[in-house]
């Protein structure tokens, strides 16, 4: 298949001389980007091959989200509140009803809806606290060919009781999961424990056993959120040195790991995440939404620590990262000299390649390359078409540049203008 459009990426990180990259077409083979070049160049060389016209609009790497509450796609909005009050009030209750397999099934269906219809192709997902609704995530998951990385969702303390388990039965639900999905075409497995607040030290214990015990798996939780949170932490854990240490000191700081927020690292949080390799998930509209913090971009960057973005649904009020880029840049810019400012090329590529980076999906040597349009990766992509006299394609019509045009995506477009999402070449259906 030859791909005609507007082609755009950003392979490499903007924030170390990285930029904007365009093409006007793509050779897909199997699934997998075979050439690029002009329309001209690739329909000359393969004369037989179908062509697909996407020349209205743009064409993006599908989105990577690298946080995001499949449970919560339900009560999205619940707006007023503090971390630990939103999780008691509106988050935790929703979260218990996935105890009946039948209602995990109809949500799991709509979230990934919800991901499918904002151009998500590849998601790290916090799952639910019961198996059965882990399962439900990722059958429907395969059913509908997205890249999934998903768990079992652990606590054994302090939430409400029809959410706890105990570390033997988290050693042991989470194995047989990891023996049912890791590895199975798009899906793997992440360990995923809840927060430290929410986790005995014994708990933590049977997460790192666990994730040194299936191998290739993911870990991911919650770090550095919100003050209250980050006391009572430093609280339970009383010979921790900081919030990190809680999880570092059973092995889950490492390549394959993804922390959430960050908003009020320290120092050495954040030299300790570097020197691991570490990625860190944000989300902005989340922290707003919340009013946990503004994201201290800069004193990542500083220390090498790798970031990309989360929607963090449903504390975040959506799944578009459209929107999550959009508030990113908002953050920065109210930061002032503290943040630092961001072009939609650190936008794109926080949304898609550095996402896959921090899933390990990067490069030829990856099982699943995706994130950017280059020679050998997947062909994951979001087909950005707006209305005929939207703002955004009036926008679109009158932008001088490549960047211009990018840059009016992140800050006008919706839903509504995503045409068409690809998965390894192949087409999803949203319904
Ligand atoms: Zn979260």
């Amino acid at each position: 298949m030859i791909v005609r459009g507007q082609l755009m990426d950003v392979p490499d990180s903007p924030f170390t001389g990285g930029g904007l990259r365009t093409t006007e077409a793509l050779l897909v083979r199997d699934g997998t980007i075979a050439a690029r070049g002009t329309y001209e160049d690739l329909r000359r060389d393969n004369p037989s091959e179908e062509r697909l016209d996407l020349t209205e609009g743009l064409v993006l790497p599908g989105f990577v989200d690298t946080h995001v509450h499949y449970p919560q796609v339900r009560m999205i909005g619940a707006l007023g509140m503090p971390l630990l009050d939103w999780l008691e009030h509106s988050a935790l209750p929703e979260e218990a009803r996935l105890a009946d397999a039948g209602y995990a099934r109809g949500v799991a269906d709509d979230f990934l809806r919800g991901l499918i219809a904002s151009g998500t192709t590849t998601a790290l997902v916090f799952g639910a606290h019961f198996s059965s609704a882990v399962d439900a995530l990722f059958g429907a998951a395969e059913q509908r060919g997205l890249r999934v990385t998903a768990g079992l969702v652990v606590s054994d303390r302090i939430l409400r009781d029809d959410l706890l388990t105990t570390p033997d039965r988290a050693y042991a639900e989470g194995r047989a999961l990891a023996d049912r999905w890791h590895g199975r075409g798009r899906l793997r497995y992440a360990v995923t424990p809840r927060f430290s607040l929410s986790c005995s030290d014994p708990l933590l214990a049977a997460c790192g056993a666990l994730h040194g015990d299936v191998p290739g798996s993911w870990f991911t939780s919650h770090i550095n959120e919100n003050r209250a949170e980050i006391a009572a932490v430093i609280e339970l854990f009383p010979d921790s040195a900081d919030y990190l240490a809680t999880y570092a000191r059973h092995g889950l700081v490492g390549e394959r790991s993804v922390f959430a927020h960050n908003l009020h690292a320290s120092a050495a949080e954040l030299a300790l995440l570097a020197e691991h390799g570490s990625a860190v998930a944000h989300c902005p509209t989340s922290n707003s939404a919340l009013g946990s913090g503004l994201f201290p971009l800069r004193e990542h960057m500083a220390a090498g620590v790798r970031v990309a973005l989360g929607s963090d649904v449903g504390a975040g009020t959506g799944f578009s990262l459209l929107k999550e880029g959009l508030q990113a840049y908002f953050m920065q810019q109210l930061l002032g000299e503290a943040g630092l400012p961001l072009t939609s090329a650190h936008l794109l590529y926080l949304a898609t390649a550095s996402g896959a980076a921090a899933l390990g999906m990067a490069g030829p040597t990856a099982d699943h390359w995706v994130g950017e349009f280059s020679v050998g990766s997947q062909f994951d992509a979001v087909w950005l078409s707006p209305a005929t006299g939207s703002t955004l394609d009036c926008g679109l019509r009158n932008a001088d540049s490549a960047d211009q045009a990018l840059a009016k995506a992140f800050a006008l477009g919706t839903d509504a203008d995503i045409a068409a999402v690809w998965v390894g070449g192949e087409r999803v259906a949203v319904a």
